[in-house]
C-alpha cells in the first residue's frame, strides 16, 4: 500500500485510525446502531473483514462475535499500559480495533472495531 495514496483516499481521522492505530471517540461511530445485512470491508484496501450476521449490539464501538479469520491478523498490543490483542487487516496491515474474550457465545469473542476503519457493503454475494 502506498502511504501517499492512502492519505489522499482517507480522511485525516480515518488515516489516523487505520495507519496510526488510532481510536474513534466511543459512541460516535456510524456503524454502532447499524443492522443492515451485508459485509464490512477494510476502508483502506477493500478486503472483506466482518459480516452483519456476526454483529451484535454495543454502545461504544461496532462489535462482532466473529471475523473473516483468514483476512485478519492478531497481534499483542501493550500500548497505553494495557494488555490487549490488536486486530489488523491481513492484506494492508491497517489497524482495525481490538478483540476481547468477553463476547457472546459460541465464539466468546468481541471484536471491537472502529467504524471509520470499515466500509459497509449491502451485497453479501461478493466473496
Ligand atoms: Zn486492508
Amino acid at each position: 500500500m502506498d502511504e501517499e495514496e492512502l492519505k489522499e483516499k482517507l480522511s485525516e481521522e480515518e488515516y489516523r485510525i487505520l495507519r496510526e492505530s488510532g481510536t474513534e471517540a466511543p459512541g460516535t461511530g456510524e456503524y454502532i446502531d447499524y443492522d443492515e445485512e451485508g459485509i464490512y470491508r477494510c476502508k483502506a484496501c477493500g478486503q472483506k473483514l466482518f459480516q452483519s450476521e456476526d454483529k451484535f449490539s454495543s454502545n461504544k464501538w461496532p462489535s462482532f462475535k466473529d471475523a473473516v479469520m483468514e483476512n485478519i491478523e492478531l497481534q499483542e498490543d501493550q500500548s497505553h499500559g494495557m494488555n490487549r490483542v490488536e486486530v489488523l487487516c491481513s492484506q494492508c496491515g491497517s489497524h482495525l480495533g481490538h478483540v476481547f474474550d468477553d463476547g457472546p457465545q459460541p465464539t466468546g469473542k468481541r471484536y471491537c472495531i472502529n467504524s471509520k476503519a470499515l466500509n459497509f457493503e449491502e451485497d453479501n454475494s461478493d466473496p
